[in-house]
């Protein structure tokens, strides 16, 4: 038996999503409730993808069942594709399972011909009307399916433009565009070597085979990638009757959303134009009209459209993205899917909904992407600035952007790939431009609406976005952006305000992101149904104090040796290291102390008695030293200038012990607790600091604190007993001489494989665990966490040999066992053990999701990564 390949509009529902992809299963959805929609079948998303695995060619069965579905389709519509009385036309869409706006292929007004164009023009009582659509199908059809160069018709059409003396295409007569559609099927035949068809069956089996093709072209993968869509889910194909938006003054076409998808806001938003053809509003080639003045224009349609609104909002119980056609005054829907929107709206719909009794909070709290909280978390213009923005656009996607000005998307790759901050200035954006996209800080366009390609885009990555902005003009060969008599340049700084449109022709000051009352509402709701804690790595007051408003109940990592980065404390720090005899380094830890004291106190002050992590010193030596080959350079240069002998000494003195102390693989030499176990002074050092700055907070903020000595790097239970012997011995001494005391829990992070594999021995002297999975990672795969995205995991994730980066996103097969293993084995020996995570994972949406199962008790991440876990650890339990 073949495999069913086709269904009709009639047969499917928004359950066979995966079959028949989001807009089939929206369109067939919308007519089993009753709403207008063209008639049509649905070619799955099956057959799609058992073309891609056929290389090409269409499984058996496939192109009988196109044949049955059009005859089905022509029976019901009374219409035959290709006949010259009653000539059916059809569109040919893609559709994919998760809507990729605009990155894959649509064909329209398949099916017009010589053979059926005076049918359409007498039918339509419109001759221009036929000619248009049959020159515009000729345009698409040949660039879509044949890959003809876009320049080849419009280069045709500008010129006839420049030979009749008009500026717009509508003021072509239809005596103008039968001479066009001559011109563009002679052009057509010519670029085919005389292979161009003109057989309306034969085209649409092109079409469609020209579909599946769309979902493997560049910029398909790339949106797929960036969004983190599967390569292999496919796209369905949608043939349905043509209806047509622009038949004259009485049709339409627009995009609507039944809330606000920028602020959520329940409140009519959406554009159309009148006399104009599907991809005009979302191409954002002519630039449209609000739909509140579709009021007056089209009323009947437009109180048929705010009812179906209505009626498909409450249907899905979410806020919806439609697009429509009025044709002869009469509605059609084309399409609806839940709605894109910003975090922001996001968040506001979602709490509006539980507002209103129609989804409950844990419904609500599925429905927030966490990573899409990052927009939220963006930055926004300093309000104290001056400037007077040079231009102004629409407010399409919120934050603000500052960068240097580009006008090429390659440009913008090239240059954001090295980290430049780049601002992607073009007169509009199409698919083909998403790679400059993704690494811009932001886009500004000149044309097109909130529906744009662009705008719709940068909404969905969270990128700044200012579309439509009039009275600039671009230059994208020359790469000038000319606002009045303001000319700015490539590589010019400027900065855009995607939540008011502005535009300033300088760099602004950003400041930090703000967090409003929706996020804390829902933020709460979280709270109320995580299991999983959620800490912060922070390493210093001002991020403790962050981390604290963004909701982190205590610091799971400070990074001592990420105190002494300052130019200040680097000498100290040198001495320390670098120190012949134990009085030496006993006289650099004296100097260390103080300064350690006061971190401690700044940090256990912004925690408000909340429990802190300390990590005792675990520095890589390389950060800390000088260079080898740089030192040796220096003294050689000292000696040949005859410098000072006791400055040239010290520099010598120095370049002995970065000599000595050199080592090829410093991430796996003495670092971590290894250093405590040759110098125990370190520690004990570190623990009298810490101590006593818990002292003086307690006697100055009345505050006590939960403290939590941490040992870095432990691969045997020895390294881990040596160190709370001198750091419990440091601890009694300074509790005793201040004739007070407080718990203090000592434990160790798990970040070599050889820890997590004997974690029974280790727990029974640990009172924590901390997963180090950066570490974990690192020795785990045996990549190098500095070098691994320079060099072949780059490779290895374009090519798939790893589906997501090790770093990013945890390794749950093979690091995730050991981690599991832990977890168990550390149980077992010691069940008051507490366990959590402190590497980057711990803000990764879905490794928290698989610490939540391994049993974790918390995760610790980054200050503004906080916000997501909380939601991510809410996710994962419900
Ligand atoms: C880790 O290795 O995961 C960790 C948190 O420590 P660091 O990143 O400081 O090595
Ligand atoms: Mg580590």
């Amino acid at each position: 038996m073949t495999d069913r390949y086709v269904y009709d509009l009639s047969e499917g529902s928004a359950e066979m999503k995966p079959l028949l992809g989001g807009k089939g299963a929206g369109v067939a959805e919308m007519k089993r409730l009753g709403v207008p929609v063209p008639d049509g079948f649905t070619v799955t998303t099956e057959a799609c993808v058992d073309t891609m695995t056929r290389k090409g060619e269409w499984p058996e069965g496939l192109e009988s069942q196109v044949w049955e579905g059009l005859k089905r389709l022509e029976e019901r519509t009374g219409r035959a594709l290709g006949d010259s009385t009653k000539p059916l036309l059809v569109s040919v869409r893609s559709g994919a399972v998760i809507s990729m706006p605009g990155m894959m292929d649509t064909i329209l007004n398949l099916g017009i011909s010589d053979d059926t164009v005076e049918a359409i023009a007498k039918e339509a009582d419109n001759e221009r009307f036929a000619w248009d659509c049959y020159r515009r199908f000729i345009q698409m059809y040949g660039e879509v399916v044949e890959g003809i160069d876009a320049h080849v018709y419009e280069d045709a059409l500008t010129a006839l433009k420049e030979q009749k003396g008009v500026e717009s295409d509508t003021d072509l007569s239809a005596d103008d565009l039968k001479g066009l559609v001559d011109t563009f099927k002679r052009l057509s035949n010519e670029q085919l070597g005389g292979n161009w068809t003109t057989d309306p069956r034969e085209q649409l089996m092109r079409a469609v085979d020209a579909v599946f093709r769309s979902w493997l072209n560049p910029r398909a993968f790339v949106y797929r990638k960036a969004n983190k869509i599967p390569d292999d889910l496919g796209t369905a194909v949608n043939v349905m009757q043509m209806v047509f938006g622009n038949r004259g003054d009485t049709s339409a076409t627009g995009v609507c959303f039944t809330r606000n998808p920028a602020t959520g806001a329940k409140e009519l938003y959406g554009e159309f134009l009148v006399n104009a053809q599907g991809e005009d509003v979302v191409a954002g080639i002519r630039t449209p009209r609000s739909l509140a003045e579709m009021e007056e224009v089209l009323p009947e349609a437009y109180h048929d459209l705010i009812n179906t609104m209505k009626k498909m909002e409450s249907h899905y119980r979410d806020m919806q993205d439609m697009e429509f056609t009025v044709e002869n005054g009469k509605l059609y829907l084309l399409q609806t899917r839940n709605g894109k929107r910003t975090a922001a709206a996001a968040l506001k719909v979602a709490r509006d909904l539980v507002d209103e009794g129609v989804i409950t909070k844990e419904e609500a709290l599925m429905r927030i992407e966490p990573a899409q909280l990052d927009q939220l978390l963006h930055e926004a213009i300093d309000p104290d600035h001056t400037e007077e923005p040079v231009a102004e656009g629409l407010p399409a996607s919120p934050g603000a952007a500052v960068g240097e000005a580009v006008f090429d998307a390659d440009v913008a790759a090239e240059r954001g790939a090295k980290g430049e901050k780049v601002v992607l200035i073009r007169f509009e954006t199409t698919p083909d431009d998403i790679h400059g996209v993704i690494v811009s800080q932001g886009v500004l366009t000149a044309h097109g609406g909130m529906t744009s390609h662009a705008a719709v885009v940068a909404r969905g990555m969270g990128k700044p976005c200012v579309a439509g902005a009039r009275g600039i003009k671009i230059d994208a060969k020359a790469a000038t952006l000319t606002i009045g008599d303001i000319v700015i340049h490539e590589g010019d700084m400027i900065t855009l305000d995607g939540s008011t449109g502005e535009v300033f022709a300088s760099g602004l000051k950003l400041i930090p992101p703000q967090i409003n009352e929706d996020f804390q509402e829902v933020l709460s709701w979280a709270d109320e149904v995580r299991r999983l804690g959620v800490e912060a790595n922070a390493d210093n007051a001002t991020d403790a104090a962050k981390a604290r408003e963004l909701g982190a109940e205590g610091i799971g990592l400070c990074r001592t040796e990420h105190m002494f980065f300052g130019a200040d404390r680097l000498p100290a720090m040198h001495e320390m290291i670098t120190a012949e005899t134990p009085e030496e380094r006993q006289a650099a830890v004296d100097k260390i102390l103080p300064m350690q004291q006061d971190d401690f106190e700044g940090i256990f002050t912004a925690m408000k008695g909340l429990p802190v992590t300390v990590r005792l010193l675990d520095p890589p030596l390389h950060e800390f030293l000088p260079n080898l080959v740089e030192q040796s350079l220096k003294v050689q240069k000292m000696e040949d200038q005859g410098a000072d002998a006791g400055e040239l000494d010290k520099e010598r003195r120095l370049l002995a012990q970065v000599k000595k102390l050199h080592e090829q693989n410093p991430m796996l030499g003495t670092r971590g607790c290894r250093l405590g176990m040759l110098y125990p002074e370190i520690p004990d050092m570190q623990a009298r600091a810490i101590i006593r700055a818990v002292l003086s907070v307690l006697k100055k903020e009345g505050e006590t604190v939960q403290i939590h000595i941490m040992i870095p790097l432990v691969f045997t239970p020895v390294e881990l007993e040596t160190h709370r012997r001198i750091v419990q011995q440091a601890i009694d001494e300074e509790f005793e001489a201040a004739g007070t005391k407080v718990d203090v829990k000592i434990g160790t992070m798990i970040e070599l494989p050889r820890a997590a594999l004997i974690a029974d021995k280790i727990a029974e002297v640990a009172d924590f665990f901390s997963f180090g999975t950066n570490d974990l990672t690192q020795t785990t795969l045996g990549i190098s966490r500095d070098d691994a995205e320079n060099g072949f995991l780059t490779e290895y994730l374009r090519t798939k040999v790893l589906k997501n980066n090790p770093f990013a996103s945890i390794d749950q097969e093979g690091v995730g066992q050991l981690v599991a293993g832990a977890v168990e084995k550390g149980r077992k020996t010691n069940p008051e053990l507490s366990l959590g995570v402190c590497g980057e994972h711990g803000g990764d949406p879905d490794s928290i999701h698989f610490f939540n199962k391994t049993g974790l008790d918390y995760v610790s991440c980054s200050p503004f990564r906080v916000p997501i876990a909380r939601f991510a650890a809410a996710q994962a339990v419900i």
